[in-house]
Formats: structure tokens, sequence, C-alpha cells
């Protein structure tokens, strides 16, 4: 493991990342958990749109922070505080270079994408959002990109309107053509979506959202762990992400804000860190980022999430994409002739990514958890977060398996086999 000071010499790459496919066994080894046995069965972990598992690197370098240069960041003149400040600002390049090179001053630390949205909707939409004004979502998003959405709506008087989709989870582009109008003030979309896998097209979104001068805001938590993701080139104004479905620790993610929208907003919280002047009257603030970073960071998982990134740095982002494609692609093709699956979303890899969302007839999703978890087999259960989606689906809770870098075609195929037993044990 390198220290500290020679970690931050590393050279940084930017997207593209091209390699060769991923070599699964020898990342496997990376990954103390996969060793584990669940009901006396090897874990097979497939519920990574969740939280990803971590690799060993990852785990050391939480666990060397702590070991040997635990201070807290920006305040203290004292070694240990200026090397946990260096790797701590040393993450926060890695992460501006890794989403196409935004700012350093665009790129905010918050606890994970359901904060950086939130601190979106408390700020950017507390000042510009108004009675009459429309917020368009569309119908796929997580409760994160949604209720603060709601709540804004609720306080303000304004009005929500939704992106409908088609039948095999696409986004409906004729829709959002005539729901963004002239009222719009906010896009609000996700990259991925956590239930259909459906990739959205970020890109035609912004063009309509232009047309009318609307501000528009990604989630891709599911999305940056699956491919690299250019934000500029994406010409988004606020892009939230989380580092624990990509590797990295829980409890960090991100805000890449356009620099214009960020200055003219209120701070999120206020405390240490924050501010450039305090008298027992009033307070300024501090530049950018720290004007949204109240009190103490997440050092430690900050600079892991840093050996996270060095680590898919490593394999290749477009290695990543391939591989998932694989994974999502042979399990929709085993779906295709299992007429007592239905799934839901994309019946095309190139369209879906990380997870696959189905319902097995006969089988309540929970019990078929259950059974497939004394496999060792782990899936997800529930409305996934996304109870309308859910419901629209006509369900209360569906199945998914979500993949990543370390799942195997073979897992896949137990997944299967393990399917068709459940089957025959509850229908017969
Ligand atoms: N958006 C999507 C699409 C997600 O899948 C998730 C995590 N399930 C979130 C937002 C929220 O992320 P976090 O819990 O890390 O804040």
């Amino acid at each position: 493991m390198s220290h500290p000071e020679t970690r931050m010499k590393t050279d940084v790459l930017r997207p593209p990342f091209v390699s060769e496919t991923l070599d699964v066994e020898r990342i496997r080894k990376d990954f103390p958990i996969l060793s584990r046995r669940v009901h006396g069965n090897p874990l097979i972990y497939l519920d990574s749109a969740a939280t990803s598992q971590k690799p060993q690197a990852v785990i050391d370098a939480l666990s060397q922070y702590y070991s040997e240069y635990n201070a807290n960041v920006h305040r203290g003149l004292h070694t240990l505080s200026e090397e946990a400040t260096a790797q701590f600002e040393f993450a926060r390049k890695r992460v501006a270079e890794w989403v196409g090179g935004v700012g350093l001053d665009e790129l905010i630390y918050t606890k994970g994408t359901t904060e950086s949205i939130n601190l979106v909707a408390a700020t950017w939409g507390e000042q510009n959002i108004q009675k009459g004004d429309r917020i368009v979502l569309s119908r796929m998003e997580h409760h994160a990109n949604l209720i603060p959405w709601l709540r804004l709506a609720e306080k303000s008087g304004a009005e929500i309107g939704y992106i409908e989709h088609h039948s095999d989870g696409t986004l409906d582009m004729d829709s959002a053509a005539s729901v963004i109008d002239e009222r719009t003030k906010l896009v609000a979309l996700t990259h991925v979506s956590n239930v259909l896998g459906t990739v959205n097209p970020v890109k035609e979104v912004v063009a309509l959202a232009r047309r009318f001068g609307a501000v528009i805001l990604v989630d891709g938590a599911q999305a940056i762990p699956h491919f690299s993701v250019d934000i500029p080139a994406l010409g988004v104004d606020f892009y939230a992400f989380s580092a624990h479905k990509m590797l990295g620790p829980t409890g960090v993610g991100f805000l890449f804000g356009r620099r214009e929208l960020l200055e003219s907003m209120p701070p999120y919280q206020a405390g240490g860190e924050m501010i450039r002047l305090v008298t027992y009257e009033k307070a300024t603030w501090a530049d950018l980022p720290q004007k949204f970073e109240a009190g103490t960071p997440n050092i430690a998982d900050v600079i892991a999430f840093g050996s996270a990134l060095d680590y898919l740095e490593q394999l290749g982002m477009d290695s990543v994409r391939a591989h998932d494609k694989m994974l999502v692609g042979k399990t929709l093709d085993a779906f295709r002739d299992m007429e007592w699956v239905t799934v839901y979303g994309p019946d095309n890899p190139e369209l879906h990514v990380g997870a696959v969302s189905f319902d097995v007839e006969g089988i309540h999703p929970h019990d078929l958890s259950q059974f497939l978890d004394s496999k060792g087999v782990a899936i997800r259960a529930g409305h996934h977060c996304a109870q309308p989606l859910v419901k629209s689906l006509g369900m209360g809770s569906v199945s998914r398996a979500s993949y990543y870098i370390y799942n195997t075609l073979e897992e896949v195929d137990t997944l299967i086999d393990s399917l068709v037993e459940a089957r025959k044990y509850f229908v017969g």
C-alpha cells in the first residue's frame, strides 16, 4: 500500500478508460467478503445496486487513515492535519477528473445522492421555484429524486409534471417534449433507473430543458458505477451520485453544480468550515466548495473512495460496462425463455444497465428472496424506494438481481437454476 504522499503523485487518467475485459477470478480475490458462506453455501451477491462490496484496497485505505494520519482537515497546521487535508482534497481532484474534468469548486462532498438532491431542493429550489412554476420528473425516479421535489412543490405552490415511459421501460421523448414547457424551471431525471435499469437519454432531455431555460439535475447513483460519465459533455447543471455503489465506503456522495448556480445559492447547513468571517452579529460564507460543506466531513471515507477509483481505473470503465452488458444480457436471454417470469425494463442490454427486476408467477418476492438466501443468493425484493413506479407495474413488490465487476456468468446460472427450484417448491 502506498504512503499518502506517494499516492498523491499518481497520474490521474481521464475517460475514456480503455482496457481488456475483466479478469473476474483475480478481481474476486480482492473482495474478502466474497469468500463468505451464507447458510452453508458460497455467497452469491446480486444486490450491488443497493450497495457494492468493497475491495481490500478500500478497506486498507480506511484503516491507514485511522492508524497513520487521523486528524481533522482544513484546520490544523500540524503534520497529521496537513496530510489528511492533502489526501482529502486529492480525492476531490480525483473525482473531478473522473467525471470529465469539472472544477474543484464545483464538486461538493455530501453523504450521498439523497443529501446532494436535498441540498439542491433546499437551496436553489427554495430560492427559485415559485407558485405556478413546473418541476418535471420522470415516473421512474427513486424516492430520493421525487420526495424533495414533492415537498418543494407543496411549499411553493409549484406543480409537478411527469415524463411518461413506454411499456418496455424506455423514456417517452414525445411525452418529455410536451411536458417540458415554458413554465418549467427544473427537470430532475435519473440517468439509470434502479428498478427498470433503463439508461435515459440525458443529452436529449437537456436539449429540451434548454429551450425554456430550465435547470436540469441528474441523479447518477446507478449510472456512474457502470460507465464513464462526462458531466461537462452532458451539459447538466447538477449531477448527484454516491460512492458506496462503486466500491467506495458508505456515507460519501457528491454534488456537481455549475459554478454560477452554486455561487448564487444560499448555504445548505451552517456551522464550522463554511464561513469566511463571523461576528456576534453575522457571518459571511467561505468560497466554493466549502460554503456547502459545514462541519467535519467524512474524511476517511472520502479518502478511501479515491482508492476505489484507483481500482476501477485499473480495470477500465469500458471493460466494467462490457462485463455488465454480458451479465445483464445473459439474464435477459434466460428470462425470455421462462414464461412464468415477467421482466421489467428494456429487453436489450444496450439500454439496460446494472439491475434486472422481475416477478416469478405464483411466488411473492419476499418468499423468493428468502428461498434464494437459503441457497446463499442475495437478491433484493421490495419497492426499491420507487413505490409509485412499482405500483404502476401493478405490483407492491418486485425482485431485483443487480450486478457488478465481481459477478460471474456462473452466478447468473445459479440464479436461474435457483428460480427453477423455487418455482417447483412453491408452485409445483
Ligand atoms: N437514486 C437512485 C437511482 C438510487 O438507486 C439510489 C440508491 N438506492 C439513490 C438515489 C439514493 O442513494 P443514497 O442512498 O446513496 O443516497
